[in-house]
């Protein structure tokens, strides 16, 4: 039977109709035959970061547009543009309830700790972290993890990163992220602290120990020197405390391979970004068939496509249904 069932799912003739017509019957979407492709493959449980629909989402009806998410085949979301309680300006209640009633999930949450009291919004980002700012961070992160345990959300991430350029700054980011988790954790999400990272965290900071060494060592500047930024975030955060969503595509571009990262601290990495340059397979950059079967390995449940701006003027809508495309018909993805 399994044999069969992967055939059939290989050949895109498995289409688990029965199956979803029994979740359909059940499901809070009333009087809506499940026929789109989206559903046909509801299966492959596909998440989307909603970043990647960029401000279409918010045009027009928006209820609709995440309608047209779930008809893709994705059936969980990643949120980005939460703040003071909305989402993309959408009050996040009532962004909450559009969500369900397209038959999508919430899962998880972008989020970067803000000064509320900065008088340029612009500028409210906090990126220099310090003992004097650290109340200010635990501040945001009670207040907005609590919004977010309203939201059912599963995962709150953080996918920038604060200024480090010294192994101190480092351990100083560190210790704020584990004690963020534990402000996160009180308010009722028990997965913690996230963090995603970009190519910046595979920079490294080098020990005056370190740069002493290489004094006067004629090919210094061609050696690697020092530490990655991502693997002093692994060695100084608590594993009860911090997990990470790895963003397969940035930590290829900060020359790194997520799969070796997979295999190191299956631990730690609980969620993927699966993004490419822009659209799935065509900067063939990417080996997505060697990631998912990592993931797999590790048990990863949830993963989240992300799609920067689409570089060929077609629309973010267009890009992000290609990704799902490229995911439904990949037979290594389940
Ligand atoms: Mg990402």
């Amino acid at each position: 039977m399994g044999n069969r069932r992967d055939f059939l799912k290989n050949m895109g003739l498995f289409t688990a109709g029965g199956l979803l017509a029994a979740k359909g019957a059940s499901a809070s979407v009333v009087n809506h035959v499940p026929e789109t492709v989206g559903e046909v493959h509801a299966g492959k449980e596909m998440g989307l970061q909603i970043y990647s629909l960029s401000q279409e989402l918010y045009k027009g009806d928006v209820a609709a547009n995440l309608r047209k998410v779930k008809d893709m085949g994705y059936s969980k979301l990643e949120l980005a543009g939460y703040g003071k309680g909305a989402i993309g300006g959408v009050p996040m209640m009532e962004f909450k309830k559009m969500v369900e009633d397209a038959g999508l999930k919430i899962v998880s949450s972008h989020v970067n700790p803000v000064d509320a009291s900065a008088s340029d919004p612009r500028r409210a980002m906090i990126r220099k972290y310090s003992k004097e700012i650290t109340p200010k961070i635990m501040e945001y992160w009670k207040a907005t993890a609590a919004d977010h345990a309203k939201l059912g959300c599963k995962y709150l991430i953080q996918p920038m990163m604060p200024t480090i350029t010294t192994h101190d700054e480092a351990k100083l980011v560190c210790d704020v992220f584990n004690q963020a988790s534990d402000v996160i954790k009180a308010e009722g999400i028990a997965t913690g602290f996230g963090y995603h990272n970009h190519n910046m965290e595979f920079n490294r900071v080098a020990t005056k120990e370190q740069q002493e060494k290489m004094k006067g060592n004629p090919f210094a500047a061609f050696m690697k020197v020092g530490d990655q930024i991502y693997d002093l975030m692994l060695k100084n955060t608590d594993p009860g405390k911090v997990f990470f969503e790895m963003d397969v595509y940035w930590t290829v571009m900060g020359q790194n391979d997520p799969v070796e990262y997979m295999q190191k601290h299956p631990d730690r990495i609980k969620v993927l970004h699966i993004k490419d340059r822009a659209v799935f397979g065509r900067s063939g950059m990417m080996n997505f068939e060697m990631i998912f079967k990592q993931m797999y390995a590790n048990g990863i449940k949830d993963y989240f496509v992300e799609l920067e701006r689409m570089p060929d003027g077609r629309t973010q809508f267009e890009g992000v249904k290609d990704c799902a495309d490229y995911l439904i018909k990949a037979p290594f993805v389940k």
